[in-house]
């Protein structure tokens, strides 16, 4: 059996939790390398310990003493800040998982691909915000970029990780969120708690509010653009309120494959993890009987214009897609933080994409200023629409 190591950056989240639980099942098949967290010190040392990694790493310097101190006579190593994330990735693990969210996570996402390693993909918005550098780096430095967001890991699935003249189109499914039967009346006086609760997912805070916008399923086209060079044109969107069917692809002939499982994180992460081989692993399994049927609709973008403010800026391309994602991340935050109301967060975006017009970053750095610039209009904007008037929230976190 060959072993192979496994950095993870954002091994406190729900999907560096999962992969964590994935190695720890795989009988010794995968070990971990180093671990990389924001900056809850004390929940990163406890995974440092329990999965004997070699380094532990938080981004935010002010949570170093306290990591130091959770992990002293451990012989674990410890480093913090940009330069101890780029350390973690550029370890010479076989596999890093890129599990940090948000733009946050370009950096040492990139650094791992610059070292030519398997990067297995979760943070979708480091594709959003710089899709065709990180493409382009990962060709130039033969590293393999193995998605891990189950719609994109279906449809490497169904591709066995080869995209062929043969496909017609890419059609990534999307259960609706919570707020799929709500009309715009109804979404506009949402809670951050409400639009938390996801239907069949289980996700960080981040991600789940993108589900309810369906802003989620908008970053993901353009991450199916730059992962199977499809265009906007040849990607298209269904509702499946089920979350069995992951995705499809659609070929030339007629034919469509579909890959089917739980809506469980643990089999996209194990998928990547191993590929081309099969984990033996106890992840969920779908019983198909007890579903009895599965739905399939249309997306409605007049209540969700999230989907059409992605496909524009995926069109538009140049900056636009780095700006999308930086003013999402900002006026989710604002969200969560009780500032702004739900239907204000697609439409700071797309006042912000109104305002702005940059050129295509050429790179990082680029992608890092208009990312910066991209947020504080964001602010501007929200401020200008009166934020802060909707009262506190308890999900501030
Ligand atoms: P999460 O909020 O649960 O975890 C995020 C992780 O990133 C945590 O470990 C956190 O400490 C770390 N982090 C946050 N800010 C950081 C920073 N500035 N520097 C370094 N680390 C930082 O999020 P999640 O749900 O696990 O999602 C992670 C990524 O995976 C996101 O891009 C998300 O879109 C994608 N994804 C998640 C799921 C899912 O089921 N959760 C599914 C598909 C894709
Ligand atoms: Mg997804």
């Amino acid at each position: 059996m060959t072993v192979q190591s496994v950095t993870v950056l954002g091994a406190t989240g729900s999907v560096g939790r999962s992969t964590l639980d994935v190695i720890a099942r795989s009988n010794g098949r995968f070990v971990v390398d180093a671990l990389a967290a924001g900056k809850n010190a004390r929940a990163l040392a406890e995974l440092a310990i329990a999965h004997r990694a070699k380094l532990a790493v938080v981004a935010d310097e002010r949570a170093w003493p306290a990591l130091r101190e959770a992990l002293a006579g451990t012989g674990i190593a410890t480093a913090a800040g940009a330069s101890g994330l780029a350390e973690a990735a550029l370890r010479p693990a076989e596999i890093v998982m890129a599990a940090i969210v948000g733009a946050a996570g370009l950096a040492p996402t990139l650094a791992a691909v610059r070292r030519g390693a398997t990067v297995a993909l979760a943070n979708k918005e480091c594709l959003v915000c710089a899709g065709e550098i990180v493409t382009r780096e990962a060709l130039r430095h033969g590293a393999r970029i193995v998605p891990v967001d189950s719609e994109h890991n279906a449809i490497f699935q169904a591709l066995h990780g080869r995209v062929t003249p043969g496909v017609e189109k890419l059609i990534l499914t999307a259960s609706g969120g919570p707020f799929r039967e709500r009309s715009r009346a109804e979404m506009a006086k949402v809670t951050a708690a409400q639009a938390l609760r996801h239907p069949t997912w289980s996700m960080g805070p981040k991600i789940s509010i993108d589900s309810a916008t369906m802003m989620n399923k908008g970053l993901e086209l353009i991450e199916a653009h730059h992962l199977f060079q499809m265009p906007e044109s040849r990607l298209e969107v269904v509702i499946h309120p089920q979350s069995v069917v992951h995705s499809l692809v659609a070929f030339r002939d007629g034919s469509l494959l579909a890959q089917l499982g739980a809506a469980d994180m643990r089999i996209p992460i194990a998928c990547a993890l191993a590929w081309p081989d099969r984990l033996d692993i106890a992840t969920d399994r779908l019983d198909l009987a007890s579903l009895a049927r599965l739905d399939f609709q249309a997306p409605d973008e007049d209540r969700f214009p999230a989907l059409r403010v992605a496909r524009h800026a995926l069109r538009q391309a140049g900056a636009a897609p780095t700006i999308l994602n930086a003013a999402n991340e900002a006026a989710v935050a604002a969200f969560l933080a009780g500032r702004i109301g739900f239907l204000e967060i697609v439409a700071t975006v797309t006042e912000v994409l109104e305002r702005t017009a940059v050129a295509a970053p050429a790179g990082v750095d680029d992608v890092l200023e208009i990312d910066a610039a991209a947020r504080r209009m964001a602010a501007a904007v929200m401020a200008a629409r009166g934020a802060g008037t909707t009262g506190r929230s308890e999900h501030e976190r």
